[in-house]
């Protein structure tokens, strides 16, 4: 994942609107309780006041501006076009025996500000300990937490004159060719890259030298790498438990898609499809994907250099796949524990399997979620649902050495047909700097190239605090 943050490191077709609706409503609905009036229940009078500040977009990034907002004592408002809150996390509680995750779903260590609310709401969480990887479904599991993670299979290629520097425009696959690391030499912590970015053939070499130093410095380590530096966390319950301090007693209006923002200094109005609302300030906080659609218009135009922003952003296609089998997978006599978190496979599409159940207490069936990310994700995008499932299949029958496994249930969902995402979350090439900038210091802007909750909350707490000293101005 690529944020600005230091510290990180269905489709739509079957499934009618109405469905889509009906299961995010379900799967809030004791936030939707807490977050104030729906519009079918009739918007309350009191909302045609002067807000301090109205947010658009209820993921992540609105919802910690708004907190912050509101915490300070000022009279916002939040905009959210859907049905149920939590934008590109969506926690679905009815399709399968437990809740899965069709978007966000693993937390990124300990030190992130997601931690502190999972502490303040004592969420129990599992930790992805262990990480198993093979090239082919012939070569040995080696388990990513260990330094044999980064060892080369087929020996390490030796540089007495140094690694050479990759050129201009060099793709990783060229350059890792050039200097000799042909793809059955890639430690799995390279090949990993391929997972959770775009393909080499597309990568610039520059995005892989650093893991292949790593990878050439450690060549004679072994046994497990210090464990706080990894560690990915599920949120048992589902995830969408840790937005519930952000949203309590907020006014939050559902089914408000916003179009136009009329701005000013010092004064916005903002034109939804359930009405117009006005504020001192206001705090976008949308995806770029819709932004870069034009899906709301700004009067005036926003400057040119923010437009361009706008249409640099280039979201990475994604592909989860989940699903449910009746019990565990793994045969006791596996090489990989029973217990296990994450399987990798690099040669198959989709590579990448992790447990979406482990951790979870009383529950006898295994939810295995299927992951890739760039070009060969945009490949299993483009098939029919059941063959992205079959695909899916294809992996855990060959991981688990069963070739008649079969699934109870079966869920995905294309985030770049999704019209109030656009897209699942920004690669490599998206441009990230100046797009923050406020305008006339009444118009902030939160999320957009944010690829974590953990950096969209942080974006959209910036945003805010922004926002309130331009009102102390005021
Ligand atoms: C498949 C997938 C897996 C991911 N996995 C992880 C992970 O494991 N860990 C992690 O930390 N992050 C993960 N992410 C990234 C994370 O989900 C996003 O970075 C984060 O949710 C973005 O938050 P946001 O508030 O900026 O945007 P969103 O969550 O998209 O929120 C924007 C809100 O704006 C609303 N909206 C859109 N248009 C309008 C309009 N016109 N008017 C009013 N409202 C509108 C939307 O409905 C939405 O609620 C994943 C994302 C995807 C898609």
């Amino acid at each position: 994942m690529y944020d600005e943050d230091p510290t990180q490191a269905a489709d739509a077709r079957g499934l009618t609107r109405r469905t889509m609706l009906g299961v995010g409503a379900a799967g809030t609905a004791g936030l939707l309780l807490t977050a104030g009036a729906h519009p079918r229940r009739g918007i309350p009078g009191s909302y045609n006041r002067m807000w301090d500040a109205i947010v658009i977009g209820a993921g992540a990034s609105g919802l910690g501006a708004a907190r912050v907002l509101a915490d300070a004592g000022k009279r916002v408002l939040v905009l959210e076009a859907r049905d149920r809150i939590g934008g590109r996390m969506w926690t679905d509680r009815t399709s399968m025996g437990i809740p899965i995750e069709r978007g966000a779903e693993l937390v990124h260590g300990t030190t992130v500000s997601t931690w502190g609310l999972i502490n303040e709401l004592g969420l129990a969480t599992h930790r992805q300990t262990t990480i198993f990887s093979r090239l082919r479904p012939d070569s040995p599991w080696t388990d990513a937490f260990d330094f044999e993670g980064l060892h080369f299979p087929l020996g390490a290629p030796s540089y007495p004159n140094g690694l050479p520097d990759p050129s201009d425009g060099e793709t990783a696959l060229a350059w890792l060719g050039r200097v000799g690391i042909p793809p059955e030499n890639y430690p799995t912590a390279l090949a990993a890259i391929e997972v959770d970015s775009e393909q080499f053939d597309v990568l610039p070499a520059w995005f892989v030298v650093d893991t292949v130093v790593a990878c050439l410095e450690t060549q004679d380590l072994s046994g497990p790498l210090p464990p706080e530096e990894y560690g990915d966390y599920r949120v048992i319950g589902g995830y969408n438990q840790v937005l519930q301090p952000l949203v309590a007693g907020l006014p939050l209006l559902h089914g408000a898609r916003v179009h136009t923002v009329e701005h000013r200094p010092g004064r916005v109005d903002v034109h939804s499809s359930i009405g117009s609302f006005k504020a001192k300030t206001l705090v976008v906080a949308l995806p770029g994907g819709v932004l870069k659609h034009g899906d709301v218009v700004f009067d005036p135009p926003l400057p040119a250099d923010k437009r361009d922003g706008f249409q640099e952003i280039e979201y990475l296609p994604v592909f989860k796949g989940i699903l449910e089998f009746a019990q565990p997978v793994l045969p006791p006599d596996h090489p990989v524990p029973h217990a296990w978190d994450i399987m990798t496979t690099f040669s198959k599409n989709p590579p990448s399997l992790w447990n979406g159940s482990v951790g979870t207490p009383g529950y006898g069936g295994e939810i295995v979620v299927a992951w890739m990310t760039g070009g060969k994700a945009q490949e299993l995008l483009d098939l029919p649902e059941t063959e992205r499932f079959e695909a899916a299949l294809d992996n855990v029958r060959t991981a688990v050495g069963d070739q008649g496994l079969q699934y109870v249930n079966a869920s995905t969902y294309d985030w770049s047909k999704d019209e109030f995402a656009r897209g699942a979350y920004p690669g490599p090439f998206s441009r990230r700097s100046g797009l923050n900038a406020p305008i006339a210091d009444t118009v902030f802007w939160a999320g957009m190239v944010t690829s974590t909750i953990h950096s969209s909350r942080n974006s959209g707490v910036s945003a805010a605090n922004a926002a309130l000293a331009a009102l102390a101005l005021r």
